[in-house]
């Protein structure tokens, strides 16, 4: 547990939590400032920064939980479900004990999906190749 971290202390119960599920190594509860009612954050029960430093057997526990939620929020109402990992401040992190999003959606609930401009192939092919060399380097 990092003792100056929200989540490692909602884990432990000293901040409470609308608590939804929990396992041995996942913690899951609603978001306090949903996008919409039902938004859950799963965590890993031991504190990981982000997903860069998550051991595989944490990232295989917290997607498990995640796609658990995912199914039953589902069933329950939603029509689509978005699942988010934000990492590091540039892509709007703001609390740095790892966490999935589990969104439910709705059709008519108004929000936009992020999209950016179409890339020229010779972009595309130079970044395809950045990535394949380094990938391949594993
Ligand atoms: P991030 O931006 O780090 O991916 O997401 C952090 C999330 O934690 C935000 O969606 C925010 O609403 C949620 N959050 C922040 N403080 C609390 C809290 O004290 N309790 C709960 N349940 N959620 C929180
Ligand atoms: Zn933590």
């Amino acid at each position: 547990m990092a003792s100056d971290c929200l989540f490692c202390k909602i884990v432990e119960g000293s901040i409470p939590s609308f608590k939804v599920y929990e396992d041995e190594a996942t913690y899951a509860f609603l978001d306090i400032n949903p996008v919409n009612l039902g938004h859950t954050l799963v965590v890993p029960k031991r504190h990981f920064t982000n997903i860069y430093e998550l051991p595989e057997q944490e990232l295989s526990a917290l997607t498990q939980t995640t796609q658990r939620i995912a199914k039953v929020l589902k069933e329950l109402r939603a029509d689509g479900v978005n699942i988010i990992i934000n990492n590091d401040v540039a892509a709007g992190q703001a609390v740095f004990h790892a966490h999935t999003h589990v969104i439910p959606r709705y059709t008519d609930d108004g929000y936009r999906h992020w999209r950016g401009p179409v890339q020229p192939p010779e972009a595309m092919e130079r970044m395809r190749a950045e990535l394949y060399n380094k990938l391949s380097d594993l």
